[in-house]
């Protein structure tokens, strides 16, 4: 390889907003055949809002929405941040907690007020904390993931206090990018730790059919490895500190710019504004750029 070619092709990348970190991350370009892409925050903004708040129980709505908020202070999480700003429109003041404590891919840990908060995955609620949901909070949340939404459930002493349901919105040029991805030959897998029901409306919006849901972070490096010991050469794009692991034992690690300094700390390439259509043209460069080497 000339170091020219691979200064003109990472020069080039500089324009188009793509941080190559090496040479070998051109490499694998050429030869990647799969694609795998984190859902939230890479496939959709990533900017979540508040659809809905139900409690269960005595909790009053205004009780739920302080607390869950409090504990959720902490977090970078895209639920996070839509849970903290819709107590805030709510009027709530929203203090730090103490001994706030991230479960990647599960939820958040925190004392507020001398109560110990949870806010996260209903599975991991019961699985975790043996905090089980109400049969009719259980059926409502089905319906409501089933609808795309992602849910929240809200625990406090021990008990199911509520529910929150927040929604999120694919990127625009989302499924434009998908179809490039496709003409350069690679085949497009979602990766979420969001339930199935929000992964299929995702899934269909945007055209990819092949789908994991429900994917803890150690997961994600699960279908990762499984995929390259099926034969294929991956690509993953991912956001999250939950995608760190995924994004390092991929063959290419793609970070989008707008997530976590982990993510992109485990990357071969960064794809500073996080447009999906960029991450094709990255792929696209990258092979111009070796064609020119050789
Ligand atoms: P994704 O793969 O879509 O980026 P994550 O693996 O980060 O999703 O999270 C999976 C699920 O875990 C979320 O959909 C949410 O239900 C739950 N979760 C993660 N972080 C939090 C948090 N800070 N608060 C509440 N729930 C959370
Ligand atoms: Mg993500």
């Amino acid at each position: 390889a000339t170091p020219t070619a691979l200064l003109v092709g990472t020069g080039r990348g500089s324009q188009l907003g793509i941080i190559i970190r090496g040479p070998q991350a051109l490499e694998q370009t050429r030869t990647v055949d799969t694609i795998v892409l984190d859902k939230t925050g890479t496939v959709t903004s990533g900017v979540m809002t508040v659809a809905s708040v139900s409690t269960v129980g005595a909790a009053t709505e205004r009780e739920l929405v302080g607390l869950a908020a409090a504990a959720e202070l902490g977090s970078e999480h895209p639920v996070a941040r839509a849970v903290v700003r819709f107590a805030r429109e709510q009027g709530h003041a929203v203090d730090p907690a103490e001994q706030f404590l991230a479960h990647a891919g599960h939820g958040v840990q925190a004392v507020v007020d001398g109560r110990l908060v949870l806010v996260g995955r209903l599975g991991w609620l019961d699985s975790d904390w043996s905090i089980t949901a109400p049969d009719d909070a259980l059926a409502r949340s089905v319906g409501a993931e089933a609808t795309g939404s992602t849910v929240l459930g809200v625990a406090w002493d021990g008990e199911l206090r509520g529910v929150i349901t927040v929604r999120d919105t694919v990127k625009p040029r989302s499924a434009a990018a998908i179809r490039r991805l496709r003409e350069l030959g690679l085949r497009p897998v979602l990766l979420t730790g969001d339930n199935a029901g929000v992964a299929a409306a995702v899934a269909a919006e945007v055209g990819i059919e092949d789908i994991h849901s429900a994917v803890t972070p150690q997961g994600k490096l699960d279908v990762i490895r499984a995929l390259q010991a099926s034969g294929r050469v991956v690509a993953m794009v991912g956001d999250g500190i939950n995608d760190s692991a995924a994004l390092a034992a991929a063959d290419l690690g793609i970070a989008m710019g707008t997530g976590t300094d982990a993510a992109i700390a485990a990357s071969d390439i960064t794809v500073v504004s996080g447009d999906l259509l960029v991450v094709a043209d990255a792929v696209r460069l990258s092979r111009r750029t070796l064609a020119t080497i050789k």
